[in-house]
């Protein structure tokens, strides 16, 4: 894609973008349950040809993605390398229904996943080659998801993408914000070991990103790693990518570390050391290490080049980041820099320009009135 063009944000982009991802579940059960089982009822030919077109833009869905992947659990699906993992396999229409055992919704075809221990190198390599073109090659030959598999870029994060970044990042604030006070206590020593201070970033978020959400430097924190709030378990810590799910009573309250709960300000101190002491006698919750070791989240992704120019201070750099970092960096220019050029890459950055829109068009849905779904809501009005 054209970096220049992905940057151009304007109100028609952020419309479509939030139509096409908040597609409701439901719907989508409603409209298309079993679609793959009408394939055969179907007799009238005039319209065969457009109920395919639909069973395949349905199975190709965010919506229906995401179902294939919650089927997929530590328990049936384990020990796999990354190009076998649950998101590779649901983007190629495969479901998990048993121990090793996958099938795609598509032709209902069945493919063992089953591989040999590692000890036995060439064996293992074997099958492991051959399961991963089976992902492929497998389906029954007139298979409606094998011609049309789902769009690579559900399986990444798009830091590409700095528009769909923001607008992912608002919604995980807005969700964790319903819960912020029941938040447990974050293990911060891993993220500040790689560059991120807690009290700047939610600073940061409050002056520059969401100036008018009133979130605690928790949410930013955990917003910036990927999780967001279960919509269905108010108690429930959730990846948006590997889903992995986490109750929040695991976990040291918030209440009990000795750490600010207080909502931020410009002028926080900083605040992780009394969470490192108190990380060794008590659990407290790592917002990297809790992902699924599949997680984009947590997997090297290159930054696009404009990022990379403003963020190092005209100087390119061709090493990758862990995606959560380089996620930072495209929308939060020179949090993760140790504070160099922060102001001037604020005023400099193209991608800021971007972020102003977003946020005047966010600002003026969230002041009209609207209930549980405002973006949904208010996409309308546009
Ligand atoms: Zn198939
Ligand atoms: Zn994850």
């Amino acid at each position: 894609m054209d970096n220049n063009d992905s940057l151009t944000v304007t109100p028609e982009k952020i419309k479509d973008l939030l139509l096409s991802f908040l597609v409701k579940p439901n719907k989508m059960k409603e409209s298309g349950k079993n679609p793959a089982e009408s394939r055969n009822t179907e007799s009238d030919s005039d319209s065969l040809g457009t109920t395919k077109s639909c069973i395949s833009n349905t199975l190709r869905s965010h919506a229906s993605f995401i179902e294939r992947l919650e089927s997929f659990s530590a328990l049936t699906w384990f020990g796999k390398p990354l190009d076998l993992s649950p998101l590779v396999c649901a983007r190629y229409g495969w479901e998990n229904v048993d121990t090793d055992m996958l099938r795609c919704v598509g032709c209902k075809t069945f493919l063992s996943g089953q591989l040999p221990n590692k000890s036995d190198y060439l064996a293992f390599q074997e099958s492991y080659n051959r399961l991963k073109k089976s992902l492929i090659s497998a389906h029954d030959k007139f298979c409606i998801v094998a011609a049309n598999p789902c769009p690579e870029h559900f399986c990444h994060v798009p830091v590409e993408d700095p528009t769909l970044l923001m607008v992912g990042f608002t919604e995980r604030v807005k969700a964790l914000m319903v819960v912020q006070d029941k938040l447990p206590c974050i293990a911060l020593s891993k993220l500040q070991s790689l560059g991120y201070d807690e009290g700047q970033a939610g600073a940061y978020c409050k002056r520059n990103l969401l100036p008018d959400y009133d979130s605690t430097a928790q949410v930013v924190t955990l917003a910036f790693a990927g999780w967001t709030c279960c919509l269905s378990k108010k108690d429930v810590l959730q990846c948006c990518m590997c889903l992995r799910q986490i109750g929040i009573w695991n976990y040291l309250p918030m209440s009990h570390c000795s750490y600010s709960s207080e909502h931020v300000t410009e002028h926080e101190d900083q605040e992780g050391e009394p969470t490192v002491k108190k990380r060794k006698i008590a659990k407290a919750f790592d917002p990297i290490e809790e992902h699924n070791h599949w997680c984009p989240w947590i997997q090297p992704s290159s930054l696009p080049v404009l990022a990379m120019a403003t963020n190092e201070s005209g100087q390119t750099n061709p090493h990758s980041y862990l995606a959560w970092i380089a996620a930072i960096k495209v929308i939060a220019p020179g949090l993760m820099d140790k504070n160099a050029g922060l102001a001037c890459s604020m005023k400099t950055s193209p991608m800021v320009e971007g972020l102003r829109c977003f946020r005047k068009v966010i600002k003026s849905w969230s002041s009209k009135k609207s209930g549980h779904q405002p973006f949904l809501q208010s996409t309308e009005q546009l």
